[in-house]
């Protein structure tokens, strides 16, 4: 929220900042020559403050580095897809013809002033869409028609051939953007051949220059020589990786791909987003521990008792059950591992796990479930830095206390530390920034719910930061099972017996400024064996997870 309107400040700012030096020059008659150059030069400026101020308020809120301003704004319930999607393009494109704008139109003022005020709607509108005034439909529309206002001002207020040729700029660049080319890069690109152009006709200028200068070829040029340049002289990426957020408040579909199980009572399952926003490049956007809430059939609706007892959930359709996917936020799937709890009369729950039993049984490969999200707070900020208290800890060493299907959040933090040393293959500073150790008990029932090595360090991240070690703990006594046994991949061991000071002693780093543990599990497991325990051993920094 506080990053949204840091972001349209900015935005915003830079609108007023054109206008005014437009102003200037019109008002003092000095629409030639250098005066022009210093307003066109400073408006050009104008576009880098911008994104440099955007990156350094994203930076300094530490929000998610790949939610843009319109990935993330919200949707009415059943807002069909080409809907949806038609809004995102829309205000993506407008956000281009923007910039374009302010690099190329010169000393009009008429668009800028007409341009600042659907941003300013925008914030109005949203407002109201937080106090119940107005519908987020209604925000939408609103929105979408005042955008439309610049495009035909920007028609009517320049020649029709200068409006096509700049649409067809527009298009090249919002392309080209999509496709992830680095966003200085993509305005230095046009920058210049509009410097150029204005040295072409020196001391005056009109938008006939744009035509007959070859803007369009010496932009491309322009961003093959910064392209190679970057590519091969810096270690900045050429491409950005963006990703549009799936996950939202309204329940939207997911696919299931495909269930494979993967312990005695775990289930991995991965789901596909439907096609259309999986071909748009959408990832969950969850960031490591925040979850979801999945919808499924209520298979004890009508029903009075459940496992023997009051069914509370006897009338509603639809349940509600809280899930955490596994893989990190930029991944093109949704993947859970989920428990199962079947029926089973013999331990007192003759009827098993409602949502469970859907998830793990009955659901087939396609059927659709819903989701919603993403719910929890963002407790990991990147390259080890925890939120505790209040306070931003910088984490070294990681240490994770988990039971039972309280894994799945030590699975994302670990999957989301692996992407930040991939993507600081290239930075030698950001490495350093790494989290280094991550050391994790998994305390379980019987050893045969452990999972395999594989899931914790799958062969692809071999190698890479942090380095991973994991004690299953069985508390159930198995004569099959030695005291302590070692398997084959170095970092993994399995033994049984109770969580103690002693266990943490031994696998854990010793309590420190730099040592983050966090908590995962039963509300049991952390309010009774997990919190006390590390309390005792002074373990300060300390989030639970769920
Ligand atoms: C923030 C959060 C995140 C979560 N993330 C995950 C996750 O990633 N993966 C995951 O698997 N779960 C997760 N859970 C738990 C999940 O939301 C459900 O509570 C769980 O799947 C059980 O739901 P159900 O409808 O199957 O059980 P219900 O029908 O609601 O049954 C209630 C309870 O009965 C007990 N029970 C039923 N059958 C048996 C049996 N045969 N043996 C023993 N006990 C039984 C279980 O304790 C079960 O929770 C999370 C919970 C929270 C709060």
């Amino acid at each position: 929220m506080l990053l949204r309107r840091a972001h349209n400040l900015i935005f915003v700012s830079r609108l007023v900042f054109v206008f005014l030096c437009a102003w200037c020059i019109n008002r003092y008659n000095a629409v030639a020559g250098w005066p022009l150059w210093t307003m066109m030069t400073l408006c050009q400026l104008s576009v880098f403050a911008q994104m440099r101020l955007a990156d350094l308020a994203t930076a300094w809120l530490r929000d998610d580095t790949h939610e843009t301003l319109v990935s993330t704004m919200p949707y009415w319930e059943h807002c069909p897809k080409w809907v949806e999607s038609m809004f995102r393009t829309w205000y993506s494109a407008s956000q281009i013809y923007t910039t374009v704008t302010i690099i190329i139109a010169g000393p009009g003022m008429d668009l800028y002033f007409v341009m600042i005020l659907p941003y300013q709607l925008y914030s109005v509108l949203m407002t109201f869409v937080r106090k119940g005034v107005i519908s987020s439909r209604t925000c939408h529309v609103t929105y979408f028609w005042s955008l439309w206002q610049s495009w035909i001002c920007g028609f009517m207020l320049r020649s029709p051939r200068f409006f096509i040729q700049t649409q067809f700029l527009q298009i090249l660049i919002y392309c080209t953007r999509v496709y992830g080319l680095n966003k200085y890069v993509l305005w230095i690109g046009l920058c210049i051949p509009v410097q150029l152009s204005l040295f072409h006709t020196w001391p005056t200028r009109s938008g006939q220059e744009l035509l007959d200068y070859p803007t369009m070829s010496t932009m491309i040029l322009m961003w093959l020589v910064l392209g190679i340049g970057l590519k091969f002289f810096t270690s900045t990426p050429l491409f950005d990786s963006r990703h549009a957020r799936y996950v939202e408040a309204r329940p939207k579909r997911l696919i299931l791909r495909s269930r494979e199980k993967v312990s005695s009572t775990l289930y991995h399952l991965r789901f596909d987003f439907p096609w259309f926003f999986r071909w748009q490049g959408y990832s969950s956007g969850l960031q490591p521990g925040q979850h979801v809430k999945l919808l499924c059939k209520n298979a004890s609706q009508g029903l009075k008792l459940w496992n023997g007892h009051g069914n509370l959930e006897m009338s509603v359709e639809h349940l509600s059950r809280s899930y955490t996917p596994i893989n990190s936020s930029k991944e093109p799937t949704v993947d859970f591992i989920v428990k199962y709890y079947p029926s089973d009369s013999s331990a007192g729950f003759a009827d098993g796990g409602r949502a469970s039993k859907l998830l793990c049984e009955e659901l087939k490969e396609g059927d659709e479930v819903w989701l919603s999200g993403p719910h929890g707070g963002k407790v990991y900020r990147g390259n080890g830095n925890f939120l505790v208290d209040g306070r931003v800890i910088k984490a070294d060493s990681i240490c994770a206390l988990a039971g039972g299907s309280g894994i799945t959040p030590v699975l994302s933090l670990l999957r989301q530390c692996r992407e930040e040393c991939r993507a600081s293959y290239k930075n030698p500073a950001a490495q350093q920034d790494l989290v280094k150790e991550f050391s994790v008990i998994h305390a379980m029932r019987s050893d045969d719910e452990r999972l395999s090595p594989m899931w914790y360090t799958p062969i692809t991240e071999l190698g890479l930061a942090p380095r991973c070690t994991v004690t299953s703990l069985a508390t159930k006594e198995d004569p099959a099972l030695k005291r302590q046994t070692s398997t084959p991949r170095e970092g993994m061991l399995a033994r049984y017996g109770k969580l103690s000071t002693s266990v943490v002693e031994e696998i854990f780093p010793a309590p420190s400024e730099n040592v983050v543990v966090v908590i995962c599990g039963p509300k049991g497991f952390v309010d009774e064996a997990c919190l006390p325990l590390l309390r005792e051993m002074n373990y300060t920094n300390v989030i639970t997870m769920w």
